[in-house]
């Protein structure tokens, strides 16, 4: 059997590094994990070509090629995952679409010919029998009630990859959370209890990374990679003495629950092992929004004390954040703006609140009568439910807030001021030569061509000054605040005035109208997209 696997194009967003990826000669950021975890359980006698539409396009030779076309992703994928089955149905190809967005949103993909709903583990005989006999009738392969278990999954294709179109790789090391979010679909798709590969198989996928040449960073995708403490503490020696018996190849990053920074021994651990990100949910300054929405581990915490303490052993914080909570009061733009300044937070990824189908808040504002259809499943457009605060006055003060947040100053101050944090080697890995001419090219960018050069000089200072071992990390956050600075001005900034120019006028009324709605009842579930980065 000839398969070709086609991951299908992400739009532009803060995610993708989209403006920065041309600085270093790459055209994606992250590889597709899911494909190529699903490639490995295919059976070995089977042909395999990967074709990823964010770094080149799908030809008629392609599609001429294969036998059957697997592809699917994220709800943000949905137009083009609806363009590749088109295009291969156009040629009559079989069409096989699964992933975290058809799982949730089965009715969205109606057109597919195989929908494969849910983890693929222990279940790609059923898939293999489907192909093979498929009758020419829309089929649906329902996830079960179990959730696999991960030490059925094999080391992933990685040797499928054009691993130079990418900036960093990703690997998975556990799937599930223990927490209650309230708009996570995280729980709803891999439930709430955490299930880890084992040591031997994280390692036997970094040996394969290694084995085919990939020097640089590693993202670590899990939703909560701290879910299950106690296996994650076992892991972690193991990580660092492959790391350091290796020459430390591989800069680790990952996300996790902010109650890592209660655990001093596993945030050593961490750092040990090679990680020096960590993106964590912060969601709000404000109490009630994070009573709201069942964000506990939030609670009777001091956030900023736990940014800090991260921030000093090594792990830099990559922030979540969240406007349009029903409780927010109408300043939380100007406390999300301080916050994120005070806590020196380069990265933060600011979005509204959105609910995704299948998840507490969706059954929440269905009951309310307060979700609204046609959602793209962009979270960084208007939300998709009715909120209580002005509808004009929540996008007015969300694009206040990114504005100012991504102003070249605030980006680069920022930047400096967690350089100050942070302790004198944050970064284990070491430069590779191969990386040279990169470095120069980027060096040449940021420093001579960027319009915001002056302040890319200035965190060099800094970084001389305070912290002369992470010129590494200084230039990769300068090629990430090009893309974050440039997309906001050029992207989401004129999308928002847009959306402020299509509000009706009566808008005020809809939020009096929302207050009236009844509370809220319990719905059955509903299947929607999946937030890329919900923790
Ligand atoms: S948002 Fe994060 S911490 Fe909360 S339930 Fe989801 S994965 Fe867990």
């Amino acid at each position: 059997m000839r398969a070709l696997l086609v991951q299908p194009e992400f739009p532009i967003s803060y995610w993708g590094i989209q403006y920065g990826l041309p600085i270093i000669g790459t055209k994606v950021s992250l590889p597709p994990l899911g494909l190529i975890s699903l490639a490995a359980l295919l059976p070995a006698s089977w042909q395999l070509r990967l074709v990823d539409l964010n770094a080149g396009p799908l030809t008629k030779a392609d599609l001429d090629w294969a036998e059957v076309v697997l592809t699917g992703g994220m709800h943000i994928q949905s137009d083009s995952t609806q363009q590749v089955i088109a295009q291969a149905q156009a040629r009559r190809r079989l069409t096989v679409v699964g992933g975290p967005g058809p799982t949730t949103a089965a009715d969205q993909y109606a057109g597919a010919d195989v929908l494969f709903l849910g983890e693929a583990e222990g279940r790609i005989e059923e898939l293999l029998q489907a192909i093979r006999e498929w009758s020419g009738k829309p089929l649906v392969l329902e996830a079960g009630d179990e959730h696999p278990d991960l030490s059925l999954a094999p080391v992933p294709r990685f040797d499928l990859l054009k691993l130079a179109d990418y900036a960093s790789v990703s690997v998975q090391y556990s799937r599930g959370c223990p927490f209650l979010c309230e708009f996570c679909d995280i729980i709803e798709i891999f439930g709430r209890k955490p299930r880890v590969k084992s040591a031997a198989q994280v390692l036997s996928e970094l040996a394969e990374l290694h084995r085919l040449g990939w020097r640089s960073s590693v993202f670590f995708v899990d939703d909560n990679f701290i879910g299950h403490k106690r296996a994650v503490k076992k892991l972690l020696p193991q990580m660092a003495e492959w790391q350091a018996q290796h020459g430390h190849p591989f800069e680790l990053y990952t996300e996790a629950s902010v109650n890592l920074a209660g655990d001093f021994g596993l945030m050593d651990g961490m750092v040990a092992a090679g990680f020096s990100q960590v993106f964590v949910g912060i969601e709000s300054p404000s109490q009630a929004a994070l009573e709201e929405c069942h964000k506990g581990q939030n609670l009777h915490i001091d956030l900023n004390e736990s940014i800090d303490r991260m921030a000093r052993r090594g792990l830099e914080v990559m922030g979540g954040f969240i406007v349009g909570f029903d409780s927010d009061p109408d300043d939380i733009f100007e406390q999300q703006s301080r916050f994120i300044t005070h806590n020196a937070i380069p990265l933060a990824m600011i979005g509204f609140l959105n609910a995704l189908p299948g998840t507490a808040l969706w059954r929440r504002l269905d009951g309310e009568g307060r979700l609204r259809p046609g959602w793209t499943g962009d979270q960084l457009e208007r939300p998709n439910f009715i909120p209580l605060m002005n509808e004009r006055q929540l996008i007015e003060g969300y694009r206040r807030l990114v504005e100012e947040v991504y102003s070249p100053a605030a980006y680069y101050a920022r930047c400096r001021a967690f350089l100050e944090r942070a302790p004198a080697r944050f970064s284990r890995r070491k430069f590779q030569f191969s990386e040279l001419p990169i470095a120069v090219r980027a060096l040449f960018h940021m420093s001579v061509r960027s319009p915001w050069r002056r302040e890319f000089w200035r965190l060099m200072a800094t970084m001389l000054k305070r912290n002369p071992q992470s010129l590494g990390w200084v230039m990769a956050h300068a090629i990430q605040g090009e893309h974050l600075i440039r997309y906001t001005r050029e992207d989401l900034l004129p999308r928002l005035d847009a959306a402020l120019a299509a509000l009706p006028n009566d808008i005020g009324e809809r939020r009096t109208a929302a207050r009236r709605q009844p509370p809220a009842a319990v719905r059955p579930r509903r299947p929607g997209p999946r937030s890329p980065h919900p923790v």
